[in-house]
């Protein structure tokens, strides 16, 4: 059992307001009937920036499917991954070869 959170009624069924959060009896629960702040809130913010609540959403959708990255060739990104190699770990990379080589030689 909750209570309105506008008249104090009990409600076995409330509805819970999608702008304010908070809870009403079948009465109350539009945000016109219990003078939702989060409504205010929602037309103050868009009256503000009208044109964002239109145009953003679609322009978000649009930019991420213009962002996806077309996949480099692989020689490309062998090419920038070898780039990006610092001394150390090119190091690395001849004494793990050197390793490999001698133990060839020793099961041999
Ligand atoms: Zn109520
Ligand atoms: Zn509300």
């Amino acid at each position: 059992m909750t209570t309105c959170h506008y008249c104090g009624e009990q409600e076995v069924m409330p509805f819970t307001c999608k702008f304010c959060g908070e809870r009403f009896c079948r009465e109350h629960r539009l945000p016109e009937s219990h003078e939702c702040i989060g409504l205010q809130k929602f037309k103050e913010e868009r009256g503000r920036e009208p044109e964002k609540w239109i145009y953003e959403p679609f322009q978000e959708k649009h930019k991420k499917e213009a962002g996806r990255k077309v996949p480099k060739p692989v020689l490309e990104r062998i090419l920038h991954a070898l780039k990006n190699l610092n001394a150390r770990t090119i190091l690395y990379m001849i004494l793990a070869v050197i390793v490999v080589v001698l133990l060839l030689s020793v099961v041999r």
